[in-house]
């Protein structure tokens, strides 16, 4: 087989699934069709649904169709085939309303980062404006940080990595 493969090792041939379900998932039983939802993609690789809540309106989930709990479970080849189809999707959801003027895509992991369902998956949340239904804070903590103090964690994350 005439497989390619780039400079990291991620395998470019269309990729195919051996998928397994987690009989207590929910996202595993929306799967597997015992619970139905408002489905506006699929392949073999993702479903993609709207929200149950809709944070705002259009807000879509992007899940792989094999039971994976977080971004920490994910092998390369999964992350890059459910990773190269986001875009699509994100852009269909964006045509489908012309007042949608930006998109927050979120990735929730661990109970602590509000993740409440143990399926992995992307969350397309479509902005309207400044004050539409949806917010994210990221507090600039930067007066505390010295630059020992930041290339001390540097060196702690590249030290993960490099093993
Ligand atoms: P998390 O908090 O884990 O990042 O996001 C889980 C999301 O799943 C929530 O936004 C919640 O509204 C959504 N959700 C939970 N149960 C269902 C369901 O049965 N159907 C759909 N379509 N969405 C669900
Ligand atoms: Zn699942």
């Amino acid at each position: 087989m005439n497989e390619i493969t780039t400079k990291e090792g991620v395998s470019m041939e269309p990729m195919t699934l051996d998928p397994h379900y987690d009989d207590d998932c929910i996202f595993c039983k929306i799967l597997k069709g015992d619970i139905p939802s408002y489905t506006v993609y699929e392949d073999n690789i993702v479903k993609a649904f709207l929200d149950i809540s809709q944070g705002t309106p259009g807000h879509t989930l992007v899940i792989p169709k094999t039971h994976v709990q977080d971004i920490f479970a994910y092998d390369t080849d999964l992350a890059a085939a459910v990773f190269a189809r986001i875009p699509k999707i994100a852009r269909a959801v964006k045509a489908a309303d012309p007042t949608i003027i930006g998109m927050n895509i979120v990735n929730n992991n661990g109970k602590v980062a509000y993740q409440s369902v143990f399926h992995s998956h992307f969350h397309l949340v479509p902005r309207y404006s400044d004050d539409d239904d949806f917010k994210m804070i990221f507090k600039d903590n930067s007066g505390n940080y010295t630059p020992a103090k930041y290339a001390a964690i540097q060196a702690q994350i590249k030290a993960q990595l490099e093993d």
